[in-house]
């Protein structure tokens, strides 16, 4: 039977939240230079992380509030024992979910085929450098041809895929050539991310931050830019623009310089069960708490859900607050999931 649905979740801003980012794992097998804070990895205890069922109770109750799009995401989602099927379930569940993954690239390959066949609606691939010694250096290991291997693979099976590069000066600042080539050569959206101050003593600075519009300058220079009017329903927080002669396209994340807080319809769960509602608010609602203990109804946690996504924040402004304490948020982007 069909349960009923219910008024969708709305905060103060008069947004509407419809897109879950589930993450499922902690644990990553590469260690890039922005998750890294010069201390030994201490990942969250195995009893503190959702059981699969714990996170399908969630998205049950997600989807009963109008959340339509979930992305499973990590640390790395593949490293998890159980992922595919997890995906599975979800799939068997909920058949018209916008289904989404966010992965490093460096397990997938074998796992394409499944994803074809469950409809996964898009894979973003981390991919901060096309060469292998700027690859190792940023992620700490040389995997670069799985990695390659992978994009392969899913622009063969036809999937729809989105290159996230994580701007950084001094680190990929040097491959433009390397981001154009593949722009024009892959039918891919690669899209820059503005470095971001995520986790307490991490490298970022101002001396590493390479801001949107200088990239889109040096991009400019290679290639011939049109901006794409996308539709404000189905647009995602990148600015994208088709590149003359190209079979992909090139995109902006400016969450730094500008933001799209105003848009933003996320609400996020950590591997350890905690809900954020804004990836700069480090805010966080047990959610496990009320998934483990007896006797909570799926109403009271649909009841504190909505209470928890009114109080969504604006982003920006904590950034404006918190920009001089070099971290706006305390957790690391592995144990958030970006
Ligand atoms: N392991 C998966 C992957 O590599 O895609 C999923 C998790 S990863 C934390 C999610 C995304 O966050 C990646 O695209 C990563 O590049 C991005 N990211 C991590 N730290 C960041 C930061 N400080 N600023 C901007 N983006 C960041």
């Amino acid at each position: 039977m069909h349960e009923a649905a219910l008024p969708a979740l709305t905060d103060a801003h008069s947004r509407v939240v419809r897109y879950l980012r589930l993450s499922i794992t902690d644990r990553c097998n590469l260690l890039c230079l922005y998750c890294r804070n010069g201390k030994p990895v201490h990942s969250i205890p195995h009893s503190d992380i959702l059981r699969y069922e714990e996170m399908l109770r969630f998205v049950g109750i997600a989807t009963r509030l109008g959340i339509n799009k979930v992305r499973i995401t990590g640390g790395e989602p593949f490293v998890r024992k159980g992922c595919t099927d997890f995906l599975v379930m979800l799939r068997k569940r909920w058949p018209s979910l916008d289904l989404r993954l966010t992965t490093n690239g460096t397990l997938l390959e074998p796992h394409v085929p499944l994803l074809t066949r469950l409809g996964v609606r898009a894979v973003n691939l981390s991919l901060d450098s096309f060469d292998s010694n700027g690859f190792a250096a940023i992620t700490g290991r040389n995997m670069l041809p799985s990695v390659l291997a992978s994009l392969d693979k899913l622009l063969a099976a036809g999937l729809r895929v989105k290159i996230n590069v994580v701007a950084m000066r001094g680190f990929n600042d040097t491959q433009v050539d390397n981001f154009v080539h593949a722009a024009k050569t892959l039918p891919v959206d690669l899209r820059f991310i503005e470095f971001m101050p995520m986790g307490s003593g991490t490298m970022w600075g101002m001396e590493n931050f390479w801001p949107a519009e200088e990239i889109r300058e040096e991009v400019s220079r290679r290639a011939r830019l049109t901006p794409i009017a996308e539709n404000p329903l189905n647009a995602g927080p990148a600015r994208m623009y088709a590149l003359a002669g190209g079979k992909g396209r090139i995109g902006f994340i400016t969450s730094m310089t500008d933001h799209f807080c105003r848009a933003c319809n996320r609400l996020r769960l950590t591997s350890d069960g905690h809900a954020r509602t804004c990836l700069f608010a480090d805010k966080e609602y047990n959610m496990r708490g009320l998934l483990r203990a007896r006797g909570i109804t799926d109403q009271r946690i649909l009841d504190a859900l909505r209470r928890i996504c009114a109080l969504k924040p604006i982003g920006a402004d904590i950034l404006r607050r918190r920009i001089h304490a070099r971290a706006v948020a305390e957790r690391r982007m592995t144990s958030i999931g970006g």
